[in-house]
């Protein structure tokens, strides 16, 4: 049997996926034209509401509620949508094989495609403790969270050990927000990380002591500093305690690691340039092989406002970088072109009733203005990050959409400040000239 052909093929069908099928149906597509493949079984969808409403204890967001693209404001796309658009949407489809060359794909079942133009999305992964040979860290009981089926167990994990222990290892964007899902579904939460503060790649020490002091008050015990060096495990192979490097031992009946991400890099590896453990692309995500595309975690891209290479793992990134490639290729196919992607990095998390934004570079000297007092939810505090004298990067704790805009705003003019002292006492309104 001939092999089916497409003029668009993307492989992932995660966040980018759906932004780019969006934005394909916008520009115009034939039915028929384009195909996803997805190792998923539902349509896309908003991938933050993994750590966040689907593990609240009431009322959780379920699916068709959070397909993509209701969290950027845009329409639903359930898997009808794709249907209606002429989209093929292959679900539990792994994409085993990728020939740049022959421009071609093999799924795992073994059955081929061809395609003219190809858009990897196959996003990240998670780091598994077993990857750096900690034993017992494969017992039952002990839960990464990446896609929905993950989420799913841990949903059903939550339920049976309700009133249970439950340990938290890393203090990054996993820590923090299932920590916080955990303590609400009722669970005694300890969190265990090497660093001296939580999300070190992003707070300074005394932004994370905000949110460290709140976390306290809602009953979570944080262990800061011991490294994980193992797992105790039960007779039926069950995870039971989690052992440290300062000696001790905490019991947990559920423990959720959250210490990285690595990019799904396997499908084009050696058949396109790579960088920063992506894959290296212009300003429209073109790679070494014009006729390959590379969106969203796994692209590393020219950020032109700081004349850097970067890789960004964050949705708004994902979102964008999927339509703007869409954009790029029905450009060339009039001829045209469009901007280079001009992109201001925006990271957010929410947690409990917190809910912070950030925009833009954290070099620099941080230079925290509100936090005298600032203990409790709806405090209002923030971080501007100076270098060379000026603005590179806002934090801003509990803002309004107004006032997170102002942040976005100071970020991308990266105005020239006065003295950190008159940047500190000024706090929001030195954001509201912007
Ligand atoms: P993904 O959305 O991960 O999609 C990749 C898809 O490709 C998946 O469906 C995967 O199954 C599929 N796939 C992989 N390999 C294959 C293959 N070989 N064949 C077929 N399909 C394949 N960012 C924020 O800014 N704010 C947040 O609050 C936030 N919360 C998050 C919560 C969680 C639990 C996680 C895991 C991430 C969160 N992120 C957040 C990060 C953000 O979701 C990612 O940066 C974004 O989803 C990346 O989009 P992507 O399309 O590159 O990859
Ligand atoms: P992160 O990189 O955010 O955090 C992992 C943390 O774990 C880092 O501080 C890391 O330290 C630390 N760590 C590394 N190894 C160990 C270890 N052996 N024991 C304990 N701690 C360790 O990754 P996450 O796992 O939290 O998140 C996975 C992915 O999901 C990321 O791409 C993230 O961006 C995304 N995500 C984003 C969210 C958001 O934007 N709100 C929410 C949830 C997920 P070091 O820095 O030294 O490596």
């Amino acid at each position: 049997m001939a092999e089916k052909s497409y003029k668009y093929v993307i492989v992932g069908g995660g966040v980018a996926a759906g932004y780019a099928a969006r934005e394909f149906v916008k520009q115009g597509l034939k039915a028929g034209e384009l195909a996803i493949f997805s190792a998923e079984k539902v349509a896309p969808y908003e991938r933050p509401a993994l750590s966040k409403g689907y593990l609240a204890p009431e009322g959780a967001a379920r699916l068709p509620g959070f397909h993509v693209c209701v969290g950027s404001g845009g329409d639903k796309q359930p898997p009808e949508w794709y249907a209606e658009k002429g989209i093929d949407l292959h679900l539990n489809t792994q994409v085993s094989m990728v020939d740049v060359q022959q421009k071609s794909l093999t799924s795992l079942a073994g059955v081929s495609y061809r395609f003219s133009i190809l858009i990897l999305a196959t996003g990240s992964t998670f780091t598994k403790l077993s990857e750096s040979g900690v034993p017992g860290a494969d017992a039952r009981g002990i839960y990464y969270l990446r896609v929905i089926d993950e989420a799913d167990a841990l949903v059903a994990a939550m339920k049976a050990k309700k009133d249970g222990a439950a340990v938290v290892v890393g203090g990054g964007y996993i820590g923090m927000e299932l920590a916080a899902c955990l303590c609400l579904n009722g669970l005694k939460v300890t969190m265990v990380y090497p660093k001296p503060f939580c999300m070190p790649r992003l707070f300074t020490a005394d932004l994370a002591s905000f949110y460290e002091g709140y976390y306290e008050g809602k009953g979570i015990t944080i262990l800061k500093g011991p490294k994980t060096t193992g797992f105790e495990i039960d007779a039926t192979g069950h995870v039971k305690a989690v052992k440290l490097d300062d000696g001790s031992v905490v019991p947990a009946d559920i423990v959720v690691v959250g210490v990285g991400a690595k990019p799904l890099v396997g499908l084009l590896h050696g058949q396109v340039v790579e960088d920063k453990g992506g894959f290296k692309v212009d300003g429209f995500f073109r790679t070494s092989a014009p006729h390959v595309y590379v969106v969203g975690d796994l692209a590393a891209f020219p950020l032109k406002m700081f004349c850097d290479i970067r890789r960004v793992e964050h949705v708004d990134h994902a979102r964008k970088s999927g339509i703007h490639a869409v954009q790029a290729i029905k450009a060339a196919e009039e001829g045209k072109t469009i901007p280079e992607y001009d992109y201001l990095p925006y990271f957010y998390s929410r947690a409990f009733e917190l809910s912070w934004q950030f925009y833009g570079d954290n070099v620099g000297e941080g230079i925290t203005w509100g936090r005298e007092g600032a203990c409790a939810a709806k405090s209002k505090f923030g971080t501007y990050w100076v270098k060379d004298g000026k603005i590179m990067g806002a934090f801003l704790e509990g803002g309004t959409p107004e006032e997170n805009k102002m942040m976005a705003n100071v970020a991308k003019a990266q105005p020239c400040v006065g003295s950190n002292d008159e940047l500190c006492a000024a706090g929001l309104s030195f954001a509201a000239k912007f």
